[in-house]
């Protein structure tokens, strides 16, 4: 199998972590990891190779792809995934394989994310869905922060969060809204 980045270069078997194998490129030092292994793994290891993370995870960031990219088994176009708000990085998965592509550094930050036990989730419409809710709602906020200021918008979104604490909270806001001028 050949590395879907660097042309003619070879993948060869790689631990991810302990007992997790891969198949990875000594160039570009991406991986092509299997769904079926990987759940293997974390059914009956999970125990992490602990190591100091602390690399910022932006920094990463400039080292991604955006064209789609062919699965070196099927030669089917791969999908992406995004992982979370805080990376730009997206996962590659060839959804006929379910074999994932990991971008050098990328399992390295799951695990700084703490969401490598989770990843076959990364992959779900509920994930997914649920980044472009988040996404939403911060672009909502950020336009909200620019019209009202960062201090004026902490506090009504502090009211917000005990708003939505309350068992009264639709009665609270039919308040607000019928008594206001
Ligand atoms: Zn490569
Ligand atoms: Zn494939």
């Amino acid at each position: 199998m050949r590395c879907p980045q660097c042309h003619g270069h070879d993948l060869e078997p790689k631990q991810l972590e302990n007992g997790l194998i891969a198949a990875g490129c000594q160039k570009c030092e991406g991986a092509m990891l299997s769904l079926i292994n990987y759940r293997f793994w974390s059914e009956n290891h999970q125990e992490i190779t602990e190591e100091k993370v602390n690399v910022d995870v932006m920094e990463q960031a400039d080292e991604q792809h955006e064209k789609a990219q062919v699965c070196p088994k099927c030669s089917r176009l791969m999908t992406k995934f995004r992982i979370d708000l805080s990376t730009a990085q997206q996962l590659d998965l060839c959804t006929h394989c379910d074999e994932a592509w990991l971008d050098k550094g990328e399992w390295r930050l799951l695990k700084q994310l703490e969401l490598h036990g989770q990843l076959p989730k990364i992959f779900t419409d509920a994930w997914q869905r649920k980044l472009r809710i988040q996404r939403m709602q911060n672009v909502v906020k950020q336009r909200y922060i620019a019209m009202i200021g960062e201090d004026r918008f902490q506090q009504v979104d502090d009211f917000k969060q005990w708003l939505d604490q309350q068992p009264e909270k639709d009665e609270i806001k039919q308040y607000l809204i019928t008594t206001y001028e």
